[in-house]
C-alpha cells in the first residue's frame, strides 16, 4: 500500500502503537509538542539525510537507512561524552511510498535509538519530492561535557574503530562493486557504528581532555579540535587503524583515504599519557578497538602527519569540505 492510500494521521496512529512507553515521557508523540523532565545538563543536535545528496534508494535498505539517521546524529551526542535520551524526527516522504517501506524505515530508526537508551518523542511527516529526513536528538550529560577544545601539550591522541572504510564504502556504491571487501566497506558507509559504550566510559571515568566524532576525515576533524584546543598534532600514519577490507583494497601502505575520507563516525580523543591502561582496558572491555595515532603538540607546531620514515608527509587535501566538492 502507498502512504498516499493509507494517510499521514492513520500511518501516524500505527506509529504511536509502536512506541514503547516511556516513564521520561510525559507526552510523547501525538500532542502538538512532547514534554519530557530533563534532569541535569542537555546536549541538542540536529542533522539531515537527502536522498540524492547523502544516499540513493537503491543503495540501502530502508531499515539501515533509519539506522543510520539515528546514528549519524547519536555519533554528536556521544562525542559530547553524552548519553542520547530523546529523538523528534522530521520526515518529508513522497506520496507514492510504499508503507512497508516507511514501516522498514522506522524500524531501523527505533532499534538503534533503543540500543541508545533513546526515546521518539515527536516529529513531523509531510509530503515532499524526495525522502527528507531530518532528526533532532537531546541528550544528557551525566558527567560534564567534553568539548572539542580541552586538549594538552603531551596528550596522546586515539580514534575508535577503524578510519577510511565509509569513504572507500561510498567510492564502491558508485562503482557498483560487490566482491567481499566492497561489501564490508559498503556497509560501514550505510550502516556507521554507534560507540556507546567507549564514550559512555571516557566520559564516566573523565579519561579524554577533548573529544570530536570523524564525519568529516581524520585531518580535518582532528584539525578543528586543534583549533579549539589551541594546539597542533603529531600522527603517525602507519598507527592509522586500516580495515582487513581497506587494506585489500589499497594496500597497508595508501593512508590517504584514511586520513581524509568522511562518514566513519569514530570518536577521535585526546588523554594524559598516565591514561593508556586504562584505555587499554577500555578497548578490550568494549570490544572496540582504540588505536594510538600520535600526540599534540603546540600550536606553532601545526598539524604534522609522519611516514614510515617519520619524516612528514605533504598531503593533497585535508578532508572533505561540504560546499566546495560533491559527495555523490
Ligand atoms: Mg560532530
Amino acid at each position: 500500500m502507498k502512504l498516499r492510500d493509507l494517510g499521514e494521521f492513520p500511518f501516524l496512529r500505527r506509529l504511536r502503537e509502536r512506541l514503547p512507553a516511556d516513564p521520561r515521557v510525559l507526552l510523547g508523540v501525538g500532542d502538538d509538542c512532547a514534554a519530557v523532565a530533563l534532569p541535569g545538563t542537555t546536549v541538542l543536535t540536529t542533522d539531515a539525510m537527502i536522498e540524492g545528496v547523502h544516499f540513493r534508494r537503491e543503495w540501502t535498505t530502508l531499515t539501515m537507512l533509519g539506522a543510520k539517521a539515528f546514528a549519524i546524529n547519536a555519533s554528536d551526542i556521544l562525542a559530547m561524552g553524552g548519553e542520547p535520551t530523546f529523538a523528534l524526527l522530521s520526515l518529508g516522504v513522497p506520496q507514492d511510498t510504499e508503507v512497508e517501506d516507511l514501516d522498514a524505515f522506522f524500524e531501523g530508526f527505533l532499534r538503534a535509538a533503543s540500543d541508545c537508551g533513546t526515546a521518539l518523542i515527536g516529529g513531523n511527516m509531510s509530503a515532499a519530492p524526495c525522502l527528507m529526513i531530518s532528526v533532532t536528538l537531546l541528550g544528557q550529560l551525566l558527567h560534564g561535557v567534553i568539548a572539542r577544545a580541552g586538549a594538552k601539550v603531551g596528550d596522546d591522541v586515539y580514534v575508535t574503530g577503524t578510519l577510511g572504510d565509509a569513504a572507500l564504502g561510498l567510492r564502491m556504491l558508485q562503482e557498483g562493486r560487490t566482491d567481499p571487501s566492497a561489501e564490508y566497506v559498503k556497509e560501514r558507509f550505510l550502516c556507521p557504528t554507534v560507540r556507546f559504550a567507549v564514550s559512555r566510559a571516557l566520559a564516566a571515568w573523565h579519561l579524554a581532555h577533548a573529544m570530536i566524532d570523524v564525519s568529516d576525515g581524520l585531518l580535518q576533524d582532528l584539525g578543528h579540535l586543534c583549533e579549539a584546543g589551541h594546539v597542533g598534532a603529531v600522527i603517525d600514519a602507519p598507527a592509522l587503524p586500516l580495515s582487513p577490507a581497506y587494506q585489500t583494497m589499497l594496500g597497508k601502505n595508501h593512508w590517504d583515504t584514511a586520513l581524509t575520507g568522511g562518514e566513519d563516525y569514530e570518536l577521535l580523543f585526546t588523554a594524559a599519557q598516565a591514561q593508556r591502561e586504562p584505555i587499554g582496558q577500555l578497548s578490550q572491555t568494549s570490544h572496540c578497538p582504540i588505536t594510538r595515532l600520535g600526540h599534540i603538540v603546540s600550536r606553532p607546531e601545526g598539524l604534522t602527519v609522519r611516514g614510515s620514515d617519520g619524516a612528514p608527509l605533504t598531503l593533497a587535501r585535508s578532508g572533505f569540505d561540504h560546499f566546495r566538492q560533491g559527495r555523490k
